[in-house]
């Protein structure tokens, strides 16, 4: 079974919550201000390698998937999806290079153009001449 796609828990938060302040990142749990209640000392807790958001006051404990399926009110299985196509798969297509076309059939089209104008004319004064 394909482990599930997680995407940072800060892009999660921030994009829920825009007004929320991620902490500077650090390894292991991090205090800073809940995201999902109004505070002004810090009771919650994040741990970047962990995906993971703790809140003593609100009691809940949420990874990116969990507040994922949280907020949009979703089972888990729709919430890997809107992780993939919001929060990862889509941003790596767009890194992709654009390469322009070689303009080889552009360059032969106009000789042979004129090629083709030069013996209509040819056949044309060949004509005036027979009358
Ligand atoms: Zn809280």
């Amino acid at each position: 079974m394909r482990t599930p796609y997680k995407p940072p828990i800060v892009a999660v938060l921030t994009r829920y919550y825009p007004h929320w302040q991620p902490p500077a990142q650090r390894g292991g749990w991090t205090k800073c201000l809940c995201p999902f209640h109004d505070e002004r000392t810090p009771s919650a807790s994040i741990n970047f390698e962990k995906n993971r958001v703790h809140c003593f006051a609100c009691d809940l404990s949420l990874d990116s998937i969990d507040v994922i399926q949280k907020e949009e009110g979703v089972k888990f299985i729709e919430a890997t999806r809107l992780a993939e196509s919001r929060f990862g798969g889509s941003s790596q297509a767009l890194s992709q290079p654009v390469r322009g076309e070689p303009s080889r059939t552009i360059h032969s089209q106009p000789r042979f153009g004129v090629r083709g104008r030069q013996v209509q004319t040819r056949l044309r004064f060949r004509a005036d001449h027979g009358t």
